[in-house]
Parts: structure tokens; sequence; C-alpha cells
């Protein structure tokens, strides 16, 4: 045959996830640890590689590391899944609690993947934009729960890209307020330190998302955990692809995770270089900085674009670029790097930043703008 027939409608418009992934001496695009695992526990995975049998399947369940895992969080293994990355466990939430005559809800701007897997399953996606301070709007979110229709609810906390943590109240209000299943994606739980985990006892619709992709250094390995109600999990188990947690990351993320604690200095660090970067914007003229609860900034900068593209090719430094994102217009998210990338990154800002004041200042904005463009 010289042709193949479509596929899916829903695929028409759907735009795949683009990650960005190039690469620059300074990558602060993608909200990962800066840090590799420390020597110890790199010395301990090299002996690991050697003792796995490799020719047989991993096991499906992840079993000893969903025992560790609830034991810490004070659950049954029951109440604990596996996945691969959190990215694979939002596809196993929607393939169950999504689909076609089901509504999906998440509050954009936020991360991508949700309304990536709804469109991609035929759901019915229903988004309730951020107020322009990237808070919630609760009125319009219990106006629309209190229809009845909604399957699924997706809240980042703190969200993804704009830092932004929804207040305690609000998250048990909705929890109260609907029967759908309730996903609090904590994947900067190690940063925030806010969590929902107490309520999860009077909430059978809770659902609690955690990585091994950002504190803890994992990102390459893609390890992801889901908490909630056993009957959630019995249900996710039927959707998700059995062996999609291969062996060795097994083997990894159950080390990290007993070794957890080694990671609390390198995390309180990450917490002060984050001050350093949002001190750091403020103080650059026509920048401004939202303030942010996880491990990566969002700010505000004329010509974002230009500025994305002077950052990369000028000094080697990768951020993210949101400018298209409704609601982020003009928008660019760093995250935390080591000291000496947050200052490398701010004197790259304020080189380019001083660099643009002074050609406006000579009346060229205007070329440079439609240059930009182009
Ligand atoms: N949730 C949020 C809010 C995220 O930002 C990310 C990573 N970008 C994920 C989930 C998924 O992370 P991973 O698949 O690496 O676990």
């Amino acid at each position: 045959m010289d042709r193949v027939r479509p596929p899916r409608e829903a695929l028409r418009d759907l735009a795949p996830y683009d990650a960005k992934h190039v690469d620059a001496e300074v990558m602060l695009a993608s909200n990962e640890n800066p840090l590799n695992l420390p020597g110890e526990l790199l010395d301990r995975l090299e002996e690991l590689v050697v003792r796995i049998p490799y020719n047989r399947y991993p096991d499906p369940m992840a079993t000893r590391l969903r025992e560790e895992i609830a034991e810490a969080n004070g659950l049954e293994p029951g109440n604990v899944l596996v996945g691969n990355g959190g990215d694979e466990l939002i596809m196993d939430l929607v393939l169950a609690w999504g689909g076609p005559g089901r509504v999906v809800l998440d509050f954009p701007p936020t991360f991508v993947m949700y309304s990536i897997d709804a469109k991609a399953t035929d759901s019915t996606l229903v988004q309730i934009p951020r107020k322009p301070d990237f808070s919630i709007d609760e009125d319009a979110l219990m106006a629309r729960l209190a229809r009845g229709d909604v399957d699924l609810v997706f809240i980042a906390n703190p969200n993804n890209p704009t830092g932004t943590l929804a207040p305690e109240t609000l998250l048990i209000d909705v929890l109260n307020a609907t029967d759908a299943l309730v996903v609090v994606d904590e994947a900067y739980f190690e940063f925030s330190r806010h969590t929902m985990r107490p309520h999860m006892s009077r909430h059978a619709n809770l659902a609690i998302l955690r990585t091994f992709s950002k504190a803890f250094s994992l990102a390459a390995l893609r390890a992801g955990y889901l908490l909630a109600h056993e009957d959630v999990i019995a249900e996710l188990t039927k959707v998700r692809q059995p062996y999609s947690v291969n062996r060795f990351t097994q083997a990894a993320a159950r080390l990290v995770f007993r070794e957890r604690p080694v990671f609390e200095a390198a995390i309180s660090q990450l917490l002060r270089n984050r001050d350093m970067l949002v001190h750091g914007l403020s103080e650059i003229e026509g920048v401004e900085v939202f303030s942010s609860e996880a491990n990566f900034v969002l700010f505000r900068v004329e010509h974002a674009s230009a500025v994305w593209r002077d950052l990369l090719k000028e000094h080697s430094v990768l951020v993210r670029d949101f400018s298209r994102t409704p609601g982020l217009e003009d928008c660019l998210r760093v995250s935390v790097g080591t000291e000496e990338e947050v200052r490398r990154f701010l004197a790259a800002m304020d080189e380019i930043m001083a660099r643009r004041r002074a050609s406006a200042h000579f009346g060229v904005a205007a070329q440079a703008a439609r240059h930009d463009e182009g």
C-alpha cells in the first residue's frame, strides 16, 4: 500500500509534548535536580548493574519499592502504584477515569500532559483558566463541579510552570464538593513541603502523585508513584502497562528512597538558590518575577522568545519558553540550578537586558523586535 489511513480524529490538532531536548552548558529547562546522585549512591548502583538478571521480566508491581513507599507514608502497599515516571501514571489515570463521554478538568496554565492525555483518549477536556495571579478560580471551579459531571480533576500543587501553591482549604473544599477522582500532583512536594497526605483517610477520591525525577535526581530512570485508595489503585492496575518499571529503575528507586535523608542538604541549598534567583531576577529592570514554591521560577520579560534564544546562543543557558502558552505571554521558566548556574544565568540575563535597553535607547528596538519574530 502506498498510503495509510489516518489515525483517530482526536489526534488531528494534537501537538506532541515538546521537551526541547537540546544540549547547553547550563541546563535549566526541565526542573531536574542540577546534581547527579551522590557518589556513594552511584557506587552502589554500579554494584547493582552487574547483579541484575537482565533476561527476566521485572516485578510488574515493583512490590518491594511499593512496600517501602507505603510504609514511609503510613499506608498499605495496596495504596501505592509505581509507574514509569509520573507521566505514565497520569496516562493510567486518564485511561481509567477519562475516555469518551467522560470529563477531565484542569487549570491552565498547568502541566500540559493532563490535557494531552485527555485529548489523546477522546475524553472531554474542561479547562478553567487560572486568575492573573495564577491562583485557581474557586468560584468557577465550584460552579463547574456543581454540575455533577466531572470525572477526573488534575491539580498540580505547586503548579508547573507557575510555582503557585493552592490553599489546603480550597483542596479540601474540592474533595468535599465532588466524587470525581481528584489528583493532587505533588511532583514538587520535596521543595514545597506541602502535602495532602493527611487528608487521604477522609477522602476516598483523593490521589497524590509524586516523582523521583526532581528532588531525587532520578529523571533518567523514570519512576513515579501514586498514593490513593486501594480501590482506585486496583482499577488503575487494569489499564497499566505490566512491565513499565524496569528492574534497574526499581532497584535504584529503592536505594534512593531508603537513603532520601541524604538529599535534604541539597534540597535546602536549592531553596536558597531559588531565593537568590528570585531576588536576582527582581533586580533586573524589565523583568517581572513570580514567587514559587517549587524548584523553578517563572518570569515575564518583553520579547521573551528573543531573550530565550540569546540565553541559549550567546550564553549556552537553556530555559523553557512558555511565551506561546495562553496566559503566559512573554513568560520564561528557569529551573533552580547550582549556585554557580544561577549566577551564570543571572549574569547572562543582566547582559541581555542591558543590551536591549541600550538598543531601545538608540531607537532600534522596533527593528530588533521584527528581527526576533522572523
Ligand atoms: N507532574 C508535574 C507537575 C510535572 O512537572 C512533571 C514533570 N515535568 C511530572 C508530573 C512528571 O514527571 P516524571 O514523569 O518525570 O515523573
